[in-house]
């Protein structure tokens, strides 16, 4: 079991658990955002993450050639030789398929990736890649909490991140300008307004532009502290949330014995 809060010396609480992953797991089900921060229960590695985070990895190399040397560019081909070599080790470690084969991932994959290098990579200035942040969101007399995070890019005045989902969401932009707490998070963390999601989707790529400020951040510090006065007072089970695509067999791994337990997980 992970223990995501303690007491220091002085008899605050000090809090561990924030990330913007762990923030949004809370806006859709408490009770699973208890779960995942106590680590109650085990992730299976699926299919679609991995092949995000592969895509992540030869980007990452992609992009330290340019910091290296800012005269040169990872060519197309040396992209997909390398993601050739990444996807092959990472698919023995795949326990759940759902939305490929290893094959049609290989091509989904390559696709998404050259896309990336022809309409974001050749076109950004890399000052930072995989940039980790660890700074205070929250120090007072009762509690100090802080905050961790990578940032796939750090440009001079803009943070990048990359998504490689099976759909374009960038329709929704309406909804990240209201309330997406992760360009809000890395934006506090890295003192950068300017936030952008290049969305490489089965069609292209799409891109949404954000810019966050000292309101946003107080907002992000008002949600943060109601859930850690949650945690400081509440031992569990959370409130359910039920009510949304990630309350399945397929997106919670608490389902089973949650409300897959029941004649309503039906
Ligand atoms: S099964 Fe549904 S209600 Fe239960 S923890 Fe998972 S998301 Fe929440």
């Amino acid at each position: 079991m992970n223990y995501p809060i303690h007491k220091d010396a002085d008899g605050r609480w000090v809090h561990t658990w924030v990330r913007q992953s762990s923030i949004k797991t809370s806006d859709m089900c408490l009770e699973r955002w208890r779960n995942d921060i106590f680590g109650l229960v085990s992730e299976r590695i699926k299919d679609a993450s991995t092949l995000g985070t592969v895509c992540h990895t030869v980007a990452e190399d992609a992009l330290n050639v340019v910091i290296d040397d800012p005269e040169c560019v990872m060519p197309l081909e040396s992209i997909a030789d390398a993601f050739d070599y990444y996807w092959e080790e990472a698919v023995p470690t795949i326990e759940v398929w759902n939305n490929y084969t290893p094959a049609s991932a290989a091509v989904a994959g390559l696709e998404k990736l050259t896309n990336w290098h022809d309409e974001v990579y050749l076109q950004v200035k890399p000052k930072l890649v995989e940039h980790t942040f660890d700074v205070p969101l929250i120090d007072n007399d009762e509690r100090l909490v802080r905050m961790t995070g990578t940032v796939d890019l750090v440009e001079e005045n803009r943070l990048w991140d990359w998504k490689f989902p099976g759909r374009d969401y960038t329709r929704e932009r309406w909804q990240y300008e209201r309330w997406d707490v992760q360009s809000i998070a890395y934006c506090y963390a890295m003192g950068i307004p300017n936030f952008s999601y290049a969305v490489m989707h089965p069609d292209g790529v799409g891109r949404m532009d954000l810019e966050r400020g000292q309101q946003h951040f107080d907002w992000l510090r008002e949600k943060v502290s109601a859930l850690c006065r949650l945690l400081e007072t509440q031992t569990g089970p959370y409130p359910l949330g039920d009510n949304g695509w990630w309350c399945s067999e397929k997106w919670c791994e608490n389902f089973a014995r949650c409300k897959g337990a029941t004649q309503g997980g039906a």
